[in-house]
């Protein structure tokens, strides 16, 4: 086999290079972006960076059993069952991309090698770089590439060698829970050394050994004490902040009810949130169903007064108004709402129905609030787990709650790293 690494600014250009070199049979073993250039971290741009192969031998044998002789664990190629079906339609599609991308032949061109490939072209307009046909393709090839990426994955391989079974069945489990594919590695070479010789055999100790090692990536706060106030004489204020919808409102109120009800504090609610008149009437509705006094706050100032209001009580929630992406004003104006507030915890909600990359970019844009933890709602709507280890190491924050369902007081908890090793490897919740 003969692989190679092509880098170019999009997707489209990296493909071309591989075309160009390897021609149709090209199977693209990996793709990512990179950052390349700057200094100190300062001018770095991504590019796109394609490993692909040629004459790859995707009908190999499988070997799941028994560490690898130091040759075989640092062969290149070791396909699992799904790589066939994989490369054959990460062949065609990268096939049919480039043919959709590029600019329309003057010659005709030779009939396509693959019916999935011939369908694919037959709707893409082929000058059309950029257009919904070569959207759909481009698409369909990223799908592709990050399962085949996850599988063949040639760190995991070199780090990993050949796998015994039972850690083999749990490191496709971790990525298919979307853990990143550095902490499955991190964690699979981590728990062949906690279990050496034969060890590995057993899968429920492979398990728990995963288990336990996931736990180690999980930062959580350990929330659940009651809140007292707190040593500067005011109450304990906590801010919840985050993009619109994601559930800062009912977790706020989630909380409120647990300090009341459950731990018999003196809860005060502020909403910052009136932009929705909706929003402002969700919060008094749970006020008055549990039974607290609530401000409202138009503006800094009147945070001010609203937390004044309220310093009789033992804890104080603040709910803020939802940002929309690029909204710099609004977001200067969340900053004058926490620095009247003073909170002394600020946790950026945020959907693990989302997906990474939206997690991130909102990490992103609220980093200016200053959170200093971050809850997880909506669990019981998530297709997968993988993503809060990914995004609590990304954005290097700890998680303070978790939320599993829309009922309110219920389905709140304190996140806990062994419970969502469990979330990552059951993959469901179960409250
Ligand atoms: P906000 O705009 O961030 O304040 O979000 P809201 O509190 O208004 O919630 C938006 C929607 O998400 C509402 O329909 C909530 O009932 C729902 N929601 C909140 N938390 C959860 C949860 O843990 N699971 C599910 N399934 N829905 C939730």
């Amino acid at each position: 086999m003969n692989l190679k690494t092509y880098r170019a600014k999009t997707i489209a250009d990296a493909l071309s290079q591989v075309k160009k070199d390897l021609g149709r049979d090209a199977v693209i073993l990996h793709t990512r972006m990179v950052k390349v250039g700057g200094w100190l971290g300062v001018g770095r741009r991504n590019v796109v960076e394609i490993t692909a192969g040629h004459g790859v031998n995707v009908r190999g044998p499988v070997v799941r059993q028994g560490r690898a002789p130091a040759t075989q664990a640092s062969a290149p190629s070791a396909p699992t069952e799904l790589a066939p079906a994989l490369a054959a339609r990460a062949a065609a599609a990268t096939d049919a991309y480039v043919r959709a991308a590029r600019p329309a032949p003057a010659a005709p061109q030779p009939a396509p090698p693959a019916p999935r490939a011939a369908s694919l072209a037959s709707t893409a307009p082929l000058a059309a770089h950029g257009g919904p046909a070569a959207v759909a393709v481009e698409q369909e090839l990223a799908a592709i590439k990050s399962m085949i990426a996850r599988v063949l994955s040639g760190s995991a391989r070199s780090r990993c060698g050949l796998m015994p079974a039972a850690l083999h069945d749990m490191y496709l489990r971790l990525l298919e829970a979307e853990v990143a594919s550095e902490i499955a590695d991190e964690i699979v070479s981590g728990v062949r050394d906690d279990l050496p010789g034969a060890g590995c055999d057993d899968p429920a100790a492979v398990r728990r050994a995963v288990a336990r090692r996931l736990a180690a990536f999980v930062p959580v706060t350990g929330e659940g004490g009651a809140p007292d106030r707190a040593s500067d004489g005011r109450p304990f204020t906590v801010a919840l902040v985050g993009p619109t919808g994601v559930g800062k409102t009912t977790t706020l109120a989630k909380l409120a009810a647990t300090y009341k009800l459950r731990q018999g504090r003196k809860v005060g609610l502020v909403t910052a949130d009136t932009y929705r008149i909706a929003a402002v009437e969700q919060l008094r509705t749970y006020a008055n169903i549990i039974g607290l006094p609530m401000q409202v706050a138009a503006t800094p100032a009147e945070m001010s007064s609203a937390c004044a209001a309220l310093a009789e009580c033992d804890c104080v929630l603040i709910d803020t108004a939802g940002r929309s992406p690029n909204d710099h004003e609004r977001l200067d104006e969340l900053r004058a709402f926490l620095d009247a507030a003073r909170p002394h915890q600020t946790h950026l909600v945020l959907s693990s129905t989302a997906s990474e990359s939206c997690l991130l970019a909102a990490a992103e844009r609220f980093a200016p609030a200053g959170p200093d933890r971050v809850i997880f709602t909506k669990l019981d709507e998530a297709v997968s787990f993988g993503v809060l280890v990914n995004v609590a190491r990304r954005v290097d924050a700890r998680l303070s709650w978790l939320t599993t369902g829309q009922e309110v007081p219920d389905k709140i908890e304190a996140s806990r790293a062994d419970r969502i090793a469990g979330l990552i490897l059951d993959g469901r919740v179960v409250s």
